[in-house]
């Protein structure tokens, strides 16, 4: 089959076409004949390389899956050659406590396809546990499920199972144009919070509008702080939906309402972050870290997706020929939602 992997850390350019041998499927897999394949920030970060992470190489990327089941392992019993499959990222033993309670992306070997050791969807072909190839309704196109899994499951996880999110709230979305901050700014919107985005332009704030933001930060020409505190009347927010990380992070703390949530996935803009610790005991705050979410996210995500409560947003589609014109896009942070390759 044709993929696209990289055989060194770098730059776009060294992400490459090439020939590699058909995946093979164990009995409880199936063979995934790959028709979309969304970017995600890990795709970069595996591309660029991990201090400390080695990544064996050559790796296909690519975790966020969407095609049609062009075989079955003999003990698969659900899904069926032809079907038309969205593909769960996680991969996990299913026989532990957290497996086996729903919180599967908590097991020990859970593992995110096209991450760290497992090939992903840079590739005409994809073998996968049965477990995790989802039906997807006629009206969803591979592209619009390609761009749902990893971003959905994740904000699911970090407003809903993390977050206590309740109606009346009000959510600030940080990074609200990226694909994991759109799908948060929607969910929120979907439990009845009041949400404020940040973003990084008014072009993105408008978009995020049109998902149903009720204000806006453009964290460019406005401080952050002092935006919150006048359209909270001081008050501050109850959950902050972080994924930024680095310096902005002690902006965040001191406008969090007693006894707020800052729940973060991510630190896009650097890993080392300080904390002001007396805001943390006088407002009884929460820092709550998130990774992926549950396989059950997703199933429950979908109908919610089919009856057009949640919507996929997808910036711009690129033939997987031109995958390193898609990393330079997210790279230099042009999209507002995902962008997705065609195979
Ligand atoms: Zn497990």
């Amino acid at each position: 089959m044709k993929a696209v992997r990289f055989h060194t850390h770098g730059g776009p350019e060294v992400l490459k076409m090439e020939d590699v041998p058909d995946p093979q499927i164990a009995p409880n897999e199936v063979l995934v004949r790959v028709k979309a394949c969304a970017l995600n920030h890990l795709d970069l970060w595996l591309r660029k390389g991990l201090p400390g992470v080695k990544v064996p190489l050559p790796h296909i990327p690519g975790c966020d899956i969407a095609g049609e089941v062009a075989a079955v392992g003999e003990l698969c019993t659900r899904i069926k050659v032809g079907e038309r499959v969205v593909i769960s990222p996680g991969r996990s033993c299913g026989q532990c406590p957290h497996c086996l309670g729903g919180r599967d992306n908590l097991c020990p070997s859970y593992q995110i396809l096209g991450g760290y050791g497992l090939d992903g969807g840079y590739a005409e072909l994809i073998a996968v546990p049965e477990v995790n190839a989802i039906s997807i309704s006629a009206g969803l196109t591979p592209v619009q499920a390609a761009a749902l899994p990893v971003t959905f499951i994740t904000a699911w996880n970090m407003l809903v199972t993390l977050g206590n999110i309740r109606s009346g709230q009000t959510v600030l979305v940080m990074g609200a144009a990226s694909g994991v901050g759109v799908a948060g700014l929607q969910i929120a919107k979907l439990f009845g919070a009041n949400v404020i985005a940040a973003a990084g332009s008014d072009d993105k704030l408008a978009k995020a509008k049109t998902l149903g933001a009720d204000h806006g930060i453009n964290y460019h020409n406005q401080a952050i702080a002092h935006e919150v505190k006048q359209l909270t009347g001081r008050r501050g927010v109850d959950i902050i939906f972080e994924h930024v990380g680095g310096d902005t992070w002690k902006e965040l703390i001191p406008i969090m309402a007693a006894g707020g949530t800052l729940v973060t996935c991510g630190a896009t803009s650097g890993p080392i972050a300080e904390t002001d610790i007396r805001y943390l005991f006088m407002r009884q705050l929460r820092i709550q870290g998130a990774y992926m979410g549950s396989k059950a996210d997703l199933l429950t995500i979908l109908p919610l997706v089919a009856e057009g409560k949640l919507n996929p947003v997808v910036d711009q589609v690129l033939p997987l020929s031109e995958a390193a014109q898609a990393h330079q896009i997210l790279e230099e942070r042009r999209q507002f939602g995902k962008v997705v390759l065609t195979i």
